[in-house]
C-alpha cells in the first residue's frame, strides 16, 4: 500500500492547485485521477482577481499571463436604445495585485499546475472506487487496483466524482431551468459593439446575450428555452436568428464552433466528514453566469492548503472544521445567491440598474463580482 500525508481525488484545476499549494508547504501529496490524462474540455474562461493572486502565489501565473486576455472594463448595453453602462475594474487597484478579469481556457491552466508538481505524485487511470476511514487515516482504493493510505483525503473529483458519496455527504441539487447555447466566432466583436473591451452583456426587453473575448476567438452565450432540443438550438437558422437579434450588424459572422451545456445548481451539505474533505465542484455547482465556480474552488483549495498543514503539524482538528464551516457558508450565503441573482436579473432593467450605481456602489459590485470578499474566508488567522 502506498502511503502519503494527503490524498487528492481529481486532477482538475482545484485538485492540482491544492496539490501544488500543499507541496509548497512541505506536505507530501498524491493525486489520483480517473482519466488517462488531463481534461481538454473547453470549460471555464474567466479568472477573477483573487484567483490571479492565488496563481501568482503558486508561481504559475507569469508564464500563462501573456497568452490570456486582460479585461479591464465590463459593458452592459441595450441593443434597442443604445443605453449603456460600464464598470472599470481598475477601481480594485489597492485590493489586489491584478485589478482586472483575465480570460483563458481552463485547460491551459491544468497542465501548468501539473508541471509544477513534484515528479510521480500524479497518477492517471486511478479513479477512486472505495474509501475506508478510521481514527488515524483514510484508505482509498483506485480503479487500477492500487491502494493508498494517508492522514486525510480531499475530494476534488468534480460533480460526478465519488468521494462525496463514499464519505456519506449528501448534496442538495436542483437544475436551473435552462441550458446555454455557446457560439464561437473569430470576428473581433470590439469592431462591432461600441465600448466593448473583453466582456459585454447585450440586452433587449426580454433577453440577453453575453460576449466574452478569448485568446483565439469570442464566445457568444445565449440561454435557450427548456422545450428546445440541443440540436434545434445549435441549428444554423436558430443560431443566426439569435445573433441577428443582438448583433444585427454582424449577423453573417463566421461561426467556428457551437455547443449546448446545461447549468446546474448543487451544494454538498458539508465540506467534511471525518478525515475526508471536499473542494471545488465536488462541493458546489453554480450557473456559469459570472464565471465564479472554478474560481471559488481554487479559493477552497488555497484556504484548505493554509489550514491542513497546521492540523498535520498538531493543531486541533477544530481548525479544519472551522475551515469546512466557513467555506460552506461562502457557498450557501454568497456564491449561490450571487449567481442566482445574476440569472434572475431582469433584461429590461439591468442596464439602467448598472448605470445608476454610484462610484461607491460600483466598488461594492466589482468586489463582489470578483469574489474579493470571499476568497480568503476560511484562512486560519
Ligand atoms: C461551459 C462551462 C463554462 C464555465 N465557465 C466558468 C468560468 O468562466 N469561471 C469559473 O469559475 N467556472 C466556470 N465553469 C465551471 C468550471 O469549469 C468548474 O467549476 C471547474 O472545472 C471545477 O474544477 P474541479 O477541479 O473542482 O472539477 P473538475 O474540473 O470537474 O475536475 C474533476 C476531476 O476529477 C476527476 N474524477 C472524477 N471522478 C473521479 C474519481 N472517482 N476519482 C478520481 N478522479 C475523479 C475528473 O476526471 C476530473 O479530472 C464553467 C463550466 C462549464 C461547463
Amino acid at each position: 500500500m502506498d502511503e502519503t500525508e494527503v490524498l487528492i481525488a481529481g486532477a482538475g484545476p482545484v485538485g492540482l492547485a491544492l496539490a501544488l499549494a500543499l507541496t509548497q508547504r512541505g506536505v507530501a501529496v498524491r493525486v489520483l485521477e480517473k482519466r488517462e490524462g488531463l481534461s481538454a474540455a473547453s470549460r471555464a474562461s474567466t479568472f477573477h482577481p483573487p484567483t490571479l493572486d492565488a496563481l501568482h502565489e503558486l508561481g504559475v501565473l507569469a508564464p500563462l499571463l501573456p497568452g490570456g486576455v486582460r479585461v479591464d472594463r465590463i459593458l452592459w448595453r441595450r441593443v434597442d436604445s443604445g443605453a449603456a453602462a460600464t464598470i472599470d475594474l481598475g477601481i480594485l487597484a489597492g485590493e489586489t495585485g491584478f485589478p482586472f478579469r483575465w480570460h483563458r481556457e481552463q485547460q491551459d491552466l491544468t497542465p501548468a499546475l501539473a508541471a509544477a508538481l513534484p515528479a510521480g505524485c500524479l497518477r492517471f487511470g486511478a479513479g477512486v472506487m472505495a474509501l475506508a476511514q478510521d481514527a488515524a487515516g483514510v484508505t482509498l482504493r483506485a480503479a487500477d487496483g492500487s491502494t493508498h493510505r494517508a492522514r486525510y483525503a480531499v475530494g476534488c473529483d468534480g460533480a460526478s466524482g465519488a468521494l462525496r458519496g463514499l464519505a456519506g455527504i449528501p448534496a442538495e441539487t436542483n437544475a436551473y431551468a435552462h441550458r446555454v447555447l455557446r457560439l464561437l466566432t473569430p470576428l473581433d466583436l470590439r469592431q462591432v459593439v461600441p465600448g466593448l473591451d473583453g466582456l459585454g452583456y447585450l440586452y433587449d426587453e426580454t433577453g440577453s446575450c453575453s460576449l466574452l473575448r478569448m485568446p483565439r476567438n469570442w464566445r457568444l452565450i445565449f440561454r435557450i428555452a427548456p422545450e428546445m432540443s440541443d440540436a434545434e438550438a445549435m441549428a444554423e437558422d436558430h443560431a443566426r436568428a439569435r445573433i441577428a437579434r443582438f448583433l444585427p450588424q454582424a449577423a453573417g459572422m463566421e461561426i467556428e464552433g457551437r455547443d449546448v451545456y446545461g447549468v446546474t445548481r448543487a451544494m454538498a451539505t458539508a465540506y467534511r466528514a471525518g478525515r475526508v474533505l471536499l473542494a471545488g465542484d465536488a462541493a458546489h455547482l453554480t450557473n456559469t453566469r459570472g464565471g465564479m465556480n472554478m474560481n471559488a474552488g481554487i479559493h477552497d483549495a488555497m484556504t484548505l492548503a493554509a489550514t491542513l498543514p497546521r492540523v498535520l503539524g498538531g493543531a486541533p482538528e477544530q481548525l479544519l472544521q472551522g475551515w469546512a464551516d466557513s467555506r460552506l457558508a461562502v457557498v450557501r450565503e454568497a456564491l449561490l445567491p450571487r449567481t442566482d441573482s445574476r440569472v434572475a436579473a431582469s433584461p429590461a432593467e439591468e442596464v439602467s440598474r448598472m448605470a445608476a450605481l454610484t462610484p461607491a456602489e460600483q466598488l461594492v459590485w466589482a468586489r463582489e463580482a470578483s469574489m474579493l470578499d470571499l476568497a480568503r474566508v476560511g484562512m486560519p488567522s
